[in-house]
């Protein structure tokens, strides 16, 4: 049988503090621009490094008055605190005074002292969060408090981009945006239609991954502590914040994948399976319809949920 030939065609460009890649199986210059003009449009909408964006705007107004924002940031903002709901152990988008203090990845890091922790956390409260959907504003009550969507939002733009490519045609794509991987369609340019996804190691050299999983379209999203922290004698500070203490999460995981259908879930799911662990997130993660975990410990060791099927070493598939 012959196949149609096709070819990749990989646009790359830096964008929200990462590299966000493209990858299309037919020249569209049109739809890579697309893109690329919905991520810029995405960074002034969300960026708390923008003193102009909404989310910026959302937390100088805290304690003062409402911010009214476009439907994306509501839409956004309304999803996060709702896992923050489902997930109040691990997840929590009013971890940003937290962050700010612990500046972990941002240079000028310290350990803080337990009273200037024990502030932060009183202003974490969700019931302090006034949501109008009729008015589409946001309203943080306290001085103080702030959103950070660090945690989920590139799960949610890489799942408007693949809806808008497909609105647009396309019907196979790679979408990357810093690690966050989502599929669209079939993979045509393999005999048996289904992709391969590297999962990098957090001790192996970058383009070694330790890992490939096998799979139709599914979104890939890690959660690992090994690309943002400071270390103190041996101790390690890491950027994933336990929102009930208010210090770097502590246990033997290095990194969660999860794999499932939608990026933004997949997102929060990383980072709630991060704190779980093995045991307890992979009974989270089980129930979950489509939905799989690969948990990297400490000493290299690999856990994987039920329908992750090993076919080789460092091979995993998934119908
Ligand atoms: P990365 O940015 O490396 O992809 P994550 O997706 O795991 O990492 O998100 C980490 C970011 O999320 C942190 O930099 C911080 O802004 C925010 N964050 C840290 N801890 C939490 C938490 N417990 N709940 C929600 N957001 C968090
Ligand atoms: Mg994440």
């Amino acid at each position: 049988m012959m196949m149609e030939t096709h070819k990749k065609y990989v646009s790359q460009f830096t964008m929200m503090g990462t590299v966000i890649s493209l990858t299309l199986f037919e020249p569209n210059q049109t739809a890579v621009e697309a893109v690329y003009d919905y991520l810029q449009r995405m960074d002034e909408v969300f960026s708390v490094n923008r003193p102009d964006s909404e989310v910026a705007a959302i937390n100088r107004y805290a304690g003062i008055h409402p911010v009214l924002v476009s439907t994306a940031c509501f839409r956004l903002v309304a999803d996060a605190i709702r896992y923050t709901q489902q997930y109040p152990t691990s997840f929590n988008v009013l971890i940003g005074p937290l962050v700010k203090l612990w500046k972990i990845g941002f240079g000028g890091h310290q350990v803080p002292s337990a009273e200037e922790i024990q502030q932060r956390l009183a202003l974490m409260d969700l019931h302090e969060v006034i949501l109008d959907e009729a008015q589409s504003s946001v309203y943080l009550r306290q001085p103080g408090m702030q959103l950070d969507l660090g945690a989920i939002a590139k799960g949610y733009f890489a799942d408007q981009i693949v809806t808008q490519l497909q609105q647009a045609g396309i019907e196979h794509a790679i979408v990357n945006l810093g690690g966050n991987v989502k599929l669209l369609g079939v993979n045509p340019l393999t005999a048996d239609q289904r992709w391969q996804v590297g999962i990098q190691a957090p001790e192996a050299p970058r383009g070694y991954p330790a890992l490939q999983v096998e799979m139709p379209a599914r979104t890939v999203v890690t959660s690992g502590i090994f690309e943002r922290y400071f270390k103190i004698g041996n101790r390690q500070y890491h950027h994933i914040l336990d929102p009930k203490t208010g210090y770097p999460v502590e246990n033997q995981v290095d990194q969660v994948t999860i794999i499932t259908e939608q990026s933004e879930l997949a997102e929060v799911l990383s980072t709630v399976a991060y704190f779980e662990g093995p045991k307890r997130g992979a009974q989270l993660i089980e129930p979950l319809p489509k939905t799989e975990a690969i948990f990297i410990d400490h000493d290299q060791h690999v856990t994987v949920t039920s329908g992750l099927t090993p076919r080789r070493k460092g091979v995993f598939t998934i119908e």
